[in-house]
């Protein structure tokens, strides 16, 4: 059992399945990116624990930068648009790969994808600890996947509840 601030959350996915699913999970990338010199573009803040375990295993010459995705709205008809912040590398003609925590409704994904995909990289794969396929609102294609799991609210290993609760080493699921 955890407490996170006001709410109570049992065990889900446990250390060890994390850290085996996760030494696959790069031996394959891996082995897809060899001779690729890729980009890997870890998004903040949730993915920062899976991109550090993931990354001790990738065993191919590579660069990892970091994001920040901010979502502001416009008053426009345009709705909701995303802002990725803090990217200095340029992403032309490179095999980049998105780190991610969660993909949920796949929105953020999908906005991430659309800011990415105007500085003509040769590629774009995403790579995401978890995965809510009951949630997608989009069509996402999500090559690299941890977990697929339910939809419901999970904490620990670098994802929060109202900011806390990120530092575990393994997943917990909001109790019933
Ligand atoms: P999406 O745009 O795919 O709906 O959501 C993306 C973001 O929502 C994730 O990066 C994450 O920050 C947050 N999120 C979605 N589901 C969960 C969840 O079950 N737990 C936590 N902690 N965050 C979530």
């Amino acid at each position: 059992m955890l407490t996170v601030k006001d709410k109570k959350f049992v065990s889900f996915i446990d250390k060890h399945q994390i850290e085996t699913r996760i030494a696959q999970l790069s031996r394959e990338i891996s082995e897809d990116y060899r001779h690729k010199n890729p980009l890997f573009i870890v998004v903040l803040n949730g993915a920062f624990m899976f991109a550090s375990d993931l990354m001790k295993n990738v065993s191919i010459p590579c660069e990892i930068t970091f994001v920040r995705v901010s979502s502001y709205s416009k008053t426009t008809s345009t709705g909701e648009l995303t802002e990725v912040l803090g990217l200095k590398e340029p992403i032309q003609n490179r095999h980049v790969i998105i780190v991610e925590d969660i993909v949920d409704t796949g929105l953020t994904m999908n906005k991430l994808l659309f800011q990415l995909s105007i500085h003509k990289p040769d590629s774009i794969q995403v790579a995401t600890l978890l995965f809510k396929p009951a949630a997608l609102k989009t069509p996402l294609s999500v090559k690299y996947v941890g977990f697929e799991i339910e939809n419901r609210f999970v904490v620990g290993y670098g994802l929060d509840y109202d900011g806390y609760g990120r530092n575990t080493d393994s997943i917990y699921v909001l109790a019933d």
